[in-house]
């Protein structure tokens, strides 16, 4: 069984991707899938790039195909400077060929391959290259996830008609809750259910969420 890849992003960094993309890899390896992770660039790097080692030690407890592959494998690009991707790597060039030879290598191991972005979707990479273009080059379905804290409600809409203006459909958005949503539900829910009729958590709907970025007709497609 293969399916599109799942590109993770936020509104911004430290929002929870990395939580998020954890969860999922959890979620469906109990589901049964075989599933990859991969960070294509990873920035703040000084002895080991954290996101993309937690990710791929996990992975590989759930999936251990993935033992033939290197830390390098999983994050290609690792640059020590904590700072944009376009700032971090000076002078060096990213090579997308590079990152999508990196990607099928993982990719044949797995079902299913968990993409971490760096940062939010609008981060640049190189003049003409931005984190959101991760999205067509892997052919992925995007996760948008939302912090709950005041101001989650801009963040989230500025994201969403990113991706409505880039044309991207296949996309889902969720609210990560690191604390209690009791304010959030006081004084940000009722603008969602009013324009979304819904607000899926990454505590409380992971179900959901995998249901709309894993659809069965990927399983029936390939049954067919
Ligand atoms: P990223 O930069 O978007 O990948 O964000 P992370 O997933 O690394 O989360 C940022 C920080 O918040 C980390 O220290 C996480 O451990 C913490 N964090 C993220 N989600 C949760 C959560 O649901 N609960 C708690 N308690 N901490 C969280
Ligand atoms: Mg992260």
């Amino acid at each position: 069984m293969k399916f599109k890849p799942l590109f993770i992003t936020a509104t911004n960094t430290n929002v929870g991707k990395t939580h998020t993309t954890l969860k999922l890899l959890e979620a469906l390896s109990l589901q049964g899938l075989k599933v990859g992770v991969m960070k294509p660039i990873e920035t703040g790097v000084e002895d080991i790039a954290h996101d993309a080692n937690l990710l791929f030690e996990t992975a590989k407890r759930y999936n251990p195909a993935l033992e033939v592959l290197k830390l390098k494998d999983i994050v290609p690009y690792q640059f020590t400077l904590p700072a944009a991707p376009y700032v971090a790597k000076g002078k060096k060039k990213i090579n997308l060929e590079l990152l999508e030879t990196a990607y099928a290598k993982i990719e044949e191991l797995c079902d299913i391959v968990l993409i971490e972005g760096a940062g939010g979707l609008l981060v640049p990479i190189e003049d003409d290259l931005y984190m959101y273009d991760f999205i067509r080059l892997f052919n992925a379905r995007t996760l948008l996830v939302g912090h709950g804290e005041l101001g989650c409600i801009n963040d989230v809409l500025l994201s969403l008609h990113l991706l409505d203006a880039l044309g991207v459909d296949d996309y889902e958005w969720c609210i990560n809750f690191k604390e209690s949503r009791d304010n959030f539900d006081k004084i940000t829910l009722p603008f969602f259910i009013s324009l979304f009729g819904r607000v899926l958590s990454v505590q409380d709907n992971l179900d959901e969420i995998i249901k709309s970025l894993v659809p069965c007709r990927d399983i029936d497609m390939d049954v067919l």
